[in-house]
C-alpha cells in the first residue's frame, strides 16, 4: 500500500477518498479537511477565542490538538460528569494534553451545579442518563463560554456522529432538529456561535491522528452509552459503509450543501427570557437545567 503522494510506505486506507497516504501526508490531509470546514463554513478566525468541550476521548483531543496545530487559540472545557472512573480517567488524559500543550483547561463539576454527579440526577429525575446528560452538557458548556467571553464553542462531532444523528432525526422526520443540525449555529439570544470543525472526517480517522500525534486519549466508551439508539444507527451505519464506501460522507455532506440551506436554521436564535435561577435563556420561568436541579435536591431531602 504506496500513499498516494509520496508514493512511501501507507499507514492507512481512505476508501472513501480512494486514496492511501503514509503519516505525513495523512496529518495534511487531516488538517486540509479541518481548515476546508473552518473557512468554507465562516467558523472562526485566527483572532478568535475558541472553547473546545473536551471529553478525554479522540475526537475532542484531535480536535484541540488540529486547531492549536494550525495557530488557532483553542482553550479547553472539560465537565466532571461523576460517571465513576470513567469520568476520572478522562479527566486525567484532559489535563495531560492540557499540560503538553501548555494550553488552559477549565474544568467544571457537574455535581456543584446541578446537586449531584449524572447517575444520581438520572435517578432522582427518573430520567434516561444520557437524556440528563445531553441537557447537562448543552447548559454548561453554553454558560462558560458566554460567561468566560469566549467567541466560539466547538464539539468534535466528526462524520460518523453527524451521520447517526442525522438518520435518526431523518426516520422520524425531526424538522425543528433538521433545520439545526447545521456546522455553525450563529451566536444570538444568549447563546454562543457552536461549530463542530471535524464534521469531514470519520472517527477513524480522528483516531489516526491521535495515534501518529502520539495523544494519550480515553480508549474506553462511557458506560451509559451501552445500547443506546446513537450506537445502533452508527452500526447500521458502518454496515451500509462497508457494502458501499462513501454512502455516509454523501448522505452527510450532501445533506449540509443541498438540503440544509433550504431549511433556515442558520438565524439566530429567537430572543428568549431569562431564567429566573441562573439568568440563561428560556421561554420558561426557570430553564430546564434548573427545573432538572430541583427536582435532584428535592428528591434528596425526602
Ligand atoms: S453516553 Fe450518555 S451519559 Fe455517557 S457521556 Fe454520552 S450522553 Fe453522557
Ligand atoms: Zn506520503
Ligand atoms: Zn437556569
Amino acid at each position: 500500500m504506496k500513499c498516494r503522494v509520496c508514493r512511501g510506505e501507507a499507514v492507512i486506507d481512505i476508501r472513501r477518498h480512494n486514496a492511501n497516504f503514509c503519516a505525513e501526508h495523512f496529518l495534511a490531509y487531516f488538517r486540509r479537511q479541518v481548515q476546508r470546514a473552518i473557512e468554507n463554513h465562516r467558523m472562526f478566525a485566527k483572532e478568535d477565542r475558541i472553547l473546545v468541550a473536551v471529553s478525554g476521548g479522540k475526537d475532542s483531543l484531535a480536535l484541540w490538538d488540529v486547531l492549536l496545530d494550525l495557530g488557532y487559540d483553542a482553550s479547553g472545557l472539560y465537565l466532571g460528569l461523576g460517571i465513576g472512573g470513567y469520568s476520572e480517567r478522562s479527566r486525567m488524559s484532559a489535563r495531560r494534553f492540557a499540560q503538553s500543550k501548555g494550553a488552559l483547561l477549565i474544568e467544571e463539576e457537574v455535581e456543584d451545579r446541578l446537586g449531584g454527579t449524572i447517575p444520581e440526577a438520572a435517578e432522582k429525575s427518573r430520567r434516561s442518563p444520557c437524556g440528563v446528560c445531553g441537557l447537562t452538557k448543552r447548559h454548561l458548556m453554553d454558560r462558560v463560554a458566554v460567561d468566560k467571553g469566549f467567541d466560539v464553542l466547538a464539539t468534535g462531532h466528526n462524520l460518523d456522529d453527524e451521520a447517526a444523528v442525522l438518520f435518526g432525526n431523518v426516520i422520524r422526520w425531526e424538522m425543528e432538529y433538521i433545520a439545526r443540525q447545521r456546522p455553525v449555529l450563529p451566536e444570538g439570544g444568549g447563546f454562543p456561535r457552536k461549530v463542530k470543525p471535524l464534521f469531514r472526517l470519520t472517527e477513524r480517522e480522528t483516531a489516526a491522528w491521535c495515534v501518529i500525534r502520539g495523544i494519550d486519549y480515553v480508549v474506553e466508551e462511557c458506560p451509559m452509552a451501552a445500547g443506546n439508539r446513537h450506537l445502533r444507527y452508527k452500526e447500521l451505519l458502518d454496515t451500509l459503509e462497508e457494502m458501499s464506501p462513501g454512502s455516509k460522507a454523501e448522505f452527510v455532506l450532501g445533506f449540509i450543501d443541498r438540503l440544509s440551506p433550504l431549511l433556515g436554521g442558520d438565524s439566530p436564535a429567537r430572543e428568549l427570557g431569562t431564567c429566573s435561577s441562573c439568568g440563561a435563556p428560556t421561554s420558561s420561568e426557570v430553564c430546564a437545567f434548573c427545573s432538572l436541579g430541583e427536582r435532584v435536591r428535592g428528591a434528596g431531602r425526602h
